[in-house]
């Protein structure tokens, strides 16, 4: 099964990818994880997209697309794959359906995850992640258990992203309502979208992307 979440920056879908791939077994594929790694790297797609990235704006559809196609050829993402972060233009949104379909796969769902403003820019600007494993945390809505101290692997190092402050999160509030907003009137006309509240607590999101994948076909 294929699945897209679809939201803002903040709206918790590397959080919902994280859990789907533990719960379900699927495969958390985010662009956002992939570009910062090529940055870490200092590869040429990582020098090229460092500062487009750190203003908050939309790495190009050449080079986004050229990733993704490449991680889709990759066997441990032949059962399913979780989108988080991609599709975000009307090209990437028709390449996606391309190389899928040149793949005898399809997209089976599309869950649009609704968040006020206000509250991204507080996710946002109170997330950190284990420098080690890479689980996300928030200073207020998901601590780890032992103040400091990584749920997952124990380490005690976390990370910021370059990006995640008020000001580039409302810079890419902003992108997103003007570039990737209109992939929701595409998915709806595919009959593929389906929306959840995504204001509540993580486990009651968890809660209604099941209900939502148990009345998809695979
Ligand atoms: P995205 O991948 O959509 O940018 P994240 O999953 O990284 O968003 O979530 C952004 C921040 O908000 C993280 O610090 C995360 O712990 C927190 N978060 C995620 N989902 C929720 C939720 N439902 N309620 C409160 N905080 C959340
Ligand atoms: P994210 O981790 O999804 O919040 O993405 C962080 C940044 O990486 C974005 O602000 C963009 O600069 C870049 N990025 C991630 N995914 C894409 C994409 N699908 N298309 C273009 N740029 C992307």
């Amino acid at each position: 099964m294929n699945l897209i979440l679809l939201g803002p920056p903040g709206a918790g879908k590397g959080t919902q990818a994280k859990i789907l791939e533990e719960q379900m077994g699927f495969k958390q594929l985010s662009t956002g994880d992939m570009l910062r790694a090529a940055k870490a790297a200092g590869t040429e797609i990582g020098l090229k997209a460092k500062a487009v990235m750190d203003r908050g704006d939309l790495v190009s559809d050449d080079i986004v697309i050229g990733i993704v196609s490449e991680r889709l050829d990759q066997p441990d993402v032949k059962k399913g794959v979780v989108f988080d972060g991609f599709p975000r233009t009307p090209a990437q949104a028709e390449a996606l359906d391309k190389l899928l379909a040149s793949k005898g796969q399809k997209l089976n769902a599309v869950i649009e995850m609704k968040v006020d403003d206000e509250a991204l820019v507080k996710r946002i600007v109170g997330r950190y992640t284990c420098a080690k494993c890479g689980q996300g945390y928030h200073e207020e809505f998901a601590k780890p258990k032992q103040a400091g101290t990584c749920d997952v692997c124990g380490s005690t190092e976390f990370t910021r992203r370059a990006d995640d402050n008020e000001k580039t999160v409302r810079d890419r509030l902003h992108v997103y309502n003007t570039q990737t907003a209109p992939l929701v009137a595409y998915y709806r006309a595919q009959g593929n979208l389906h929306v959840i509240d995504g204001m509540a607590d993580i486990a009651v999101v968890t809660r209604e992307m099941s209900s939502v994948l148990s009345r998809v076909k695979a």
